[in-house]
């Protein structure tokens, strides 16, 4: 068996039906795993299942919003009804709300930290039993170059990107000895509804990503799909708490 071949591997994607998720989704599928995609919006999620149904995968919707925590607990229950294990948990969902550090009210400060950051611990809670139970587990929680640098348009959603980093190595460190390892990947800038949204709402957003960012160019999410089938399969099992850019060298550059 290649040591990147996930045949019988079943993989959870938070916020799977669309942008980075779903490109993740697709590199999984492609390496043989079932796929849930996970998320609120089900027509959106039932175009992502038809999607990966059409190149062969397993594919299936369960509804979940990570900032409840009944409904984390519920979706891996629903996950092992439908498929009988969890393998692997991608932690993808995500959202930010813009604006003045000095105009956020509370809930809104707690609705990205709660969606962010609360969500994947949440979801990582719940997978972790089934995943000792069945003696492995993958474990792949979304960063950001916010978990790095700081914006001042993003207190909150930093302060989660940041937290997540440090929240994947106290994981990793814990389950180890459970053969569960926990790994984050830091995107760069990538074309998606969360970055459309940014560069109608940050002037000048478009031109400095692509000045900043030594290839020159937007990210797709196809490529976040190499780094998931990467820290999904055997061929990383002695790599975890890491935190892995995906950028295009927007990180490595002053
Ligand atoms: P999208 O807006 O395209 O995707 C976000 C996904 O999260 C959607 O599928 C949405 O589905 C889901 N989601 C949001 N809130 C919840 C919730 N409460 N419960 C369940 N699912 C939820 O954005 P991206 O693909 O860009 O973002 C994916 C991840 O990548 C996020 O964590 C983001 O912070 C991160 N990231 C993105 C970068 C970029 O440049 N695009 C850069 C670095 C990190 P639904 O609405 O159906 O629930």
């Amino acid at each position: 068996m290649s040591s990147f071949d996930l045949s019988g591997r079943v993989a959870v994607v938070t916020g799977g039906n669309g942008g980075i998720g779903l490109g993740m989704a697709r590199g999984l599928a492609e390496a043989g795993a079932a796929i849930v995609v996970a998320a609120r919006n089900r027509e959106k999620s039932e175009g992502a299942v038809a999607a990966l149904a059409e190149s062969g995968a397993q594919s299936a919707f369960v509804e979940l919003d990570v900032a409840d925590e009944e409904s984390c607990r519920d979706m891996v229950r629903q996950t092992v009804e439908r498929f009988g294990r969890l393998d692997i948990l991608v932690n993808n969902a995500g959202m930010s709300i813009r604006k003045p550090p000095e105009t956020y009210a509370a809930a809104e400060w707690r609705q990205v930290l709660d969606t962010n950051l609360t969500g994947a611990f949440l979801c990582a809670q719940a997978a972790h039993p089934v995943m000792k139970r069945g003696g492995r587990g993958k474990i792949i929680n979304i960063g950001s170059m916010m978990s790095i640098f700081g914006a001042g348009y993003a207190a909150p959603y930093s302060a989660s990107k940041g937290a997540i980093v440090q929240m994947t190595k106290s994981l990793a460190i814990s389950w180890a000895p459970d053969n569960i390892q926990v790994n984050a990947v830091l995107p760069g800038w990538i074309d998606t509804e969360l970055t459309i949204n940014a560069r109608r709402q940050v002037e000048g957003l478009h031109e400095r990503v692509l000045r900043r960012t030594p290839a020159g160019r937007w990210g797709d999410p196809r490529d976040l799909a190499g780094i998931a089938v990467f820290l999904a399969a055997p061929a990383s099992d002695f790599v975890t708490g890491a935190a892995i850019p995906v950028d295009g060298g927007f990180s490595v550059e002053i």
